[in-house]
């Protein structure tokens, strides 16, 4: 079964977290599973929690808010808390349709149980959410973008791809703005883990996707890498010159995660047995899944674990 080329920072997060969500989230659809059951699972595979789903409604906000800066329009403080509680309410209702679906086939109250999604206070959400847009809104570069300092700068959403040796990047910045003669690429980041050691060939993605695009140059060394990344209720900076040498380091890295991920699809043999997909690596994983009633990892991940070696050495032998 070949694995159809994608690369995003969340597929490698997802896939390094936890293989078998991965596979029910990104490969399933590709191979010649029951259609039903890959629907069903598909569906399952992202429903959130209510926290990610505060985070992506703010993540939309400040897009929406930066594409009306764009064209010389600012929001009011007013304006702003209702985008988010817009934004925020029909992602929920989004989710409670997908839900309902589930109502049917009995799982909807498993998943409910599972990621205690009625024990949530959607005003606390709220308050997070403009907690962050607030702060984001003070950092020395939307400011200089609010006061028209620089003259060139453009938004995007990730929904545009751009490739690299035949892989599709789904990892575009979120702002470029140009200063002097270089292009500086800026991620926000909105729940910024812990720095991962591989942060920079990631990040250095956003190169691959927009070099030579809108009229931009091609040369590595033409670019600077700002993260902005929420981490302990602050927003925090990161930034990093760009280098052929880095970019070629980055591409190594996605070349050898697309190959990982060839290989992982490869273990679902021909029946499309999950034995052999290992589990999460944490149990925090499973408590954001909405997979874990069909999980073997999902009430308990260790020995989820030993049961899925005993299946994987029996079907080995
Ligand atoms: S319940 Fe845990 S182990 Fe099972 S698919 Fe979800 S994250 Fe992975």
């Amino acid at each position: 079964m070949k694995y159809h080329k994608v690369w995003s920072k969340s597929r490698r997060e997802l896939f390094l977290a936890c293989p078998r969500w991965w596979i029910i989230r990104y490969g399933i659809n590709q191979g010649n599973w029951d259609r039903s059951t890959s629907k069903k699972w598909h569906s399952m595979s992202d429903i959130r929690p209510y926290w990610d789903l505060m985070l992506r409604s703010c993540k939309q906000t400040i897009f929406e808010r930066l594409e009306d800066l764009q064209m010389n329009v600012e929001w009011s403080q007013l304006y702003t808390e209702r985008r988010i509680r817009e934004n925020l309410t029909n992602k929920l209702s989004q989710q409670q349709k997908i839900m309902s679906i589930h109502e049917i086939v009995g799982t909807k109250n498993a998943i409910d149980d599972n990621l205690e999604l009625n024990n949530v206070n959607v005003e606390n959400l709220l308050k997070n959410a403009i907690k962050r847009i607030d702060a984001l809104w003070n950092t020395d570069i939307i400011q200089a973008l609010t006061n028209r300092y620089h003259k060139q700068w453009m938004v995007f959403e990730r929904t545009e791809y751009g490739s690299v040796n035949g892989i599709d990047l789904y990892c575009g910045p979120d702002i470029a703005v140009k200063m002097q003669n270089h292009w500086h690429l800026i991620r926000i980041d909105m729940q910024g883990k812990k720095d991962s050691c591989f942060e920079e060939e990631e990040a250095m993605a956003m190169v691959s996707w927009i070099r030579g695009k809108y009229n931009l140059p091609i040369l590595a060394n033409k670019f600077v890498i700002r993260i902005i990344a929420w981490r302990y209720g602050f927003w925090n900076q990161h930034r990093f010159n760009s280098s052929e040498q880095k970019l070629t380091q980055s591409t190594h890295l996605i070349e050898s995660d697309i190959n990982q991920m060839q290989i992982m699809l490869s273990k679902l043999g021909d029946d499309n047995s999950m034995s052999q997909i290992p589990l999460a690596k944490k149990t925090s994983t499973c408590r954001k899944c909405a997979l874990r009633e069909s999980c073997p990892g999902g009430s308990n991940l260790s020995s989820g674990i030993m049961q899925q070696s005993v299946l994987e050495l029996a079907e080995l032998s």
